[in-house]
């Protein structure tokens, strides 16, 4: 087997696109060398031997050793220098790289190949005796620390003590002959903790290095990387063995590190930093101050310290050359390393560059103007869910962040503001001008107003569908959900962390896009919509089959998803409506009436606030499609549960307060999300539907009226399962809707359909669609109805599955195509069949999740419809689904 590929001297055997085999590093390193760029000679192990590496109980696989050798030959004739050679060393580095980048994880071994006798030779060399004992100690260092795995501590702590005896600060006071007394305390420390003396054959250290960069691959850090940013572990990482070249070597040399364009801002200028005498990890461990490449940004920072552009004029104008050299050939902005060695420019590495979301979009969008990239490529370079980071207010990466908990990422954006922990509270202290974090165990409908009030959302308890994270998402407010290492004491109004316990009035900040909490007020950065961003979403616009709508029931949450492009309302969930101001009072009027008549009483009241409620979102929405959902959740959810609550709502419906805890209990269920909910109100109390028809229809005439735009408005009956169910509610739809056709002397269109979330109603598709116009899947109940999972108690063992490694996403966050996914494929199959173009769309959270978005392409829906925030996500995942 090929094992080994070597490049240097003008030439490689690999190249770019070979990065599966050669890591990306090594993939990269190869395409420079065949570039002609000055890039020290070097060798790639592939990743395919990593592989053997572990099937073989960590044993080299054969032919490695011999593959190895010759390729360090190759590097001697390009060199002029012998590997294990006394009087001309050559000296490597040796570095891990995987086929995707996983910064930090992994290890790496520098000046490997020094020994007692060559450190000499180094120092002769270079003229500079000092450089060569620094570089040992820092070899031994390394190699002490990675390979043979004696604690890092015992490194530091023997300089720290050398310093200390002769009353030095810094490492760099550090005389040569003072370095090798630190040498031989760290040999001696190695033999002492380890009973075997540090190698001093090249050989061995060599091999050593391969087998310590091998197992890195399973150390714990990279496994949990892995695991977060979904690498299988079959991949392998690649060995790169490189001559070394030294930045080291006095002030004619330096290395550094460069980005193509601005990574923050996308701003197309050279960016990035050097360190004069300084070798690679110094420049990223921050020791000393880094020193600006080009003169404009040392201009710009008021640095008093030259660029690399005034200092090393030509190295620099090799280098910009390089720079833009490599971005034409990989069409993309490339993050560089390089090292000048004694004026001599080298290249160590180039890569995409990660970047901020908005450097993404401005860089994305200038490529395609400049035609480098296809607005095609433009629109597929962007991560749909980074567009978040532009849409809310985020934690200023540079700011410290006191963490004193998590929970789920429920809603994104940072918020910060005193602890509350009643929605009373939270809309008193902002009457006051105050800022609240309202923090609840989980929240119910009634702290819509208090969710409203406050500017951020913290909950102990629920999921990424329980109330507190929908709501929160659909308003754009940010939320934390889950956070079962907090707890909530509201009684005594406490909040007690693992590190600290806070009263109210305590200032928190969450972080909604993480899932952190955090003590105090930090700093934060304000979201921008550039222009940038409006050309991306037009030209995905261009590329997009399936059509986006949004979730929304208050005119807020409707214009802002107008705002962000959304092409209708999905989903209304009309009982978010009867929370507002004292209509909860009429609804419970309505829900603790004895019989029908008084009930109809209630529901009268009810009628024109529902109305004037279509009528508003009818008219922001222009002739644009509306889904309207009938009453949902079960009745109880209504009504008070405190002894505390059901005193006042007694007091306010003047009924006995006895009388109404007799019917709270009544309507209390062991297991409400499969009990009295949905459909099965509509069918208990058709009176409550045939209201809500009334008014959506009665709207409908008003706001077409007013607007000149016609509006068909979409009635959704939830949580069927029998063909007979949908029937039953639709007659007494169409009853109501010949009736306001009389009384209005006009036409209305409608359509009436339903949601699918129960299995049986996908299983019966076929037979459900003989009655309806449209199925919206709802996926949220899908997902706990297919699971037998509940929605709003899955969050604290579902973070235990994920942990556990029994199923890698959340099933309410991410579809799960499996399962759920094939119920979907069913119920549209069978659907279509029964009625040739059925309009199918998605309602549950799934329909702002880029990767379900994919999925839904492949179904063939006709929509997806998601909280107003992520409306631009869905669209641009929608496009990039479709090319
Ligand atoms: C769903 O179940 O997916 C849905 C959209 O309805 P809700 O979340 O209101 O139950
Ligand atoms: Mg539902």
């Amino acid at each position: 087997a090929k094992w080994v590929y070597t490049f240097g001297g003008g030439k490689a055997e690999g190249h770019a696109g070979d990065r599966d085999r050669l890591g990306g590093k090594g993939a990269n390193l190869a395409e420079m060398c065949n570039l002609g760029l000055p890039v020290p000679p070097g060798l790639t192990i592939v990743t395919d031997a990593c592989n053997s590496y572990f099937e073989n109980d960590r044993a080299m696989p054969d032919g490695l050793r011999e593959q190895v050798r010759e390729g360090i030959r190759r590097m001697e004739e390009i060199t002029g220098r012998t590997f294990g050679d006394t009087t001309r060393p050559l000296l490597l580095s040796v570095r891990s790289g995987a086929r995707a980048s996983m910064p930090g994880m992994m290890d790496t071994v520098l000046n490997l190949g020094l020994n007692d006798q060559s450190v000499h030779a180094l120092g002769h060399d270079a003229g500079d005796a000092r450089f060569a004992w620094d570089s040992y100690r820092r070899f031994i260092q390394m190699y002490g620390d990675v390979v043979m795995g004696v604690d890092h501590e015992v490194f530091e702590e023997i300089p720290e003590d050398e310093k200390g005896r002769l009353g030095h600060e810094q490492d760099t006071e550090l005389s040569a002959v003072e370095w090798q007394h630190v040498i031989s305390r760290y040999k001696e420390a190695i033999e002492e903790v380890l009973g075997t003396p540090f190698p001093q054959d090249p050989e061995v250290q060599l091999w050593g290095a391969i087998g310590a960069v091998f197992s890195s691959w399973m150390n714990p850090r990279a496994i949990t990387y892995r695991h977060l940013h979904g690498i299988p572990a079959g991949w392998g990482t690649a060995v790169n063995v490189q001559a070394m070249v030294f930045g080291n070597l006095g002030n004619s040399s330096a290395t550094g590190v460069a980005f193509t364009r601005n990574p923050s801002t996308g701003e197309s200028e050279l960016y990035g930093e050097f360190l004069v005498n300084a070798q690679g990890e110094d420049v990223v461990a921050g020791i000393r101050t880094p020193q600006n490449i080009t003169e404009a940004a040392r201009i710009a920072s008021g640095s008093d310290k030259p660029s690399l552009e005034k200092l090393m004029p030509e190295a620099f104008a090799e280098f910009e050359a390089i720079c833009n050299k490599l971005e034409r050939h990989y069409r993309d902005m490339q993050d560089l390393e390089f090292t000048i060695e004694r004026g001599k420019l080298w290249m160590l590495q180039t890569r995409s560059g990660k970047r901020t979301a908005k450097a993404a979009l401005k860089i994305a969008v200038d490529m395609a103007e400049q035609g480098l990239i296809s607005k095609e490529e433009a629109v597929a370079r962007i991560d749909p869910a980074s567009l978040d980071q532009l849409l809310h207010p985020t934690i200023d990466p540079q700011a410290r962040r006191d963490i004193i908990g998590s929970g789920l990422p429920a809603s994104p954006g940072a918020a910060t503001g005193e602890i509350v922990f009643t929605s009373e509270e939270a809309v008193q202290a902002v009457k006051e001008g105050r800022k609240v974090i309202l923090v609840r165990v989980e929240t119910s409908p009634e702290d819509i107003h208090g969710m409203h009030a406050a500017q951020g959302i913290l909950t102990t308890r629920g999921g990424m569908t329980s109330h507190a994270a929908v709501v929160a998402r659909g308003m754009g407010t940010p939320c934390v959900s889950g956070a079962g290492n907090i707890r909530v004491d509201p009684r005594n109004e406490l909040l007690i962390a693992a590190s600290v316990t806070l009263k109210k009035g305590d200032v928190i900040t969450i972080d909604g896009s993480s899932g952190q909490v955090l003590k105090g007020e930090i700093p934060m950065l304000q979201p921008e919509l550039s222009g940038d961003f409006g050309r991306i979403m037009e030209w995905a616009d261009a590329s997009r089959r399936m059509t986006v709508r949004t979730n929304a029931e208050t005119p807020a949450d409707a214009r802002a998803a107008r705002s962000f492009g959304a092409e209708g309302i999905g989903l209304c969930r009309t009982e978010h409506m009867f929370f507002e101001d004292d209509r909860i009072n009429v609804m419970r009027e309505m829900i603790l009436a004895e019989d029908e008549a008084g009930r109809r009483a209630a529901l009268a009241k009810l009628l024109p606030m529902q109305r004037s409620d279509f009528i508003e979102l009818f008219s922001i929405m222009h002739g644009l499609p509306v889904t309207i959902r009938l009453l949902d959740p079960p009745l109880h959810e209504f009504l008070p549960k405190t002894d505390e609550e059901i005193a006042d709502v007694a007091a306010v419906l003047s009924i006995d307060p006895s009388e109404l805890r007799q019917r709270v209990d009544a309507l209390h269920e062991f297991n409400p999300m499969l009990g009295h909910r949905g459909c099965r109100l509509a069918i208990s109390y058709p009176e409550i539907a045939e209201m809500q028809a009334r008014a959506i229809f009665e709207a409908a005439v008003e706001a077409a009226h007013e607007t000149g735009a016609a509006v068909v408005p979409e009635i959704m009956v939830p949580l069927v399962g029998l063909r007979s169910e949908l029937d039953y509610v639709k007659e007494r739809i169409e009853t109501v809707a010949k009736e306001v056709i009389g009384e209005a002397g006009i036409g209305i269109d409608y359509l009436v359909g339903t949601m699918i979330e129960l299995p049986r109603a996908a299983l019966r598709a076929g037979v459900i669609a003989e009655a309806a116009d449209f199925f919206s899947f709802g996926t949220n109940d899908l997902t706990q109805t297919t699971f037998g999972i509940s929605r709003d108690d899955a969050a604290p063992f579902l973070a235990t599955y994920q942990q556990k490694g029994i199923i890698e996403q959340d099933p309410f966050v991410s579809l799960d195509f499996e399962g759920v996914g094939e119920l979907i494929m069913i119920a549209a199959e069978r659907g279509r069949r029964t009625k040739n173009g059925l309009k199918l769309g998605i309602c549950g959270e799934h329909g702002g999740d880029p990767a379900s978005i994919r999925f839904c392409e492949e179904a063939g829906l006709d929509y997806v419809s998601c909280s107003p925030f992520r409306v631009p996500i869905a669209r641009l995942a929608a496009a990039q689904a479709a090319i």
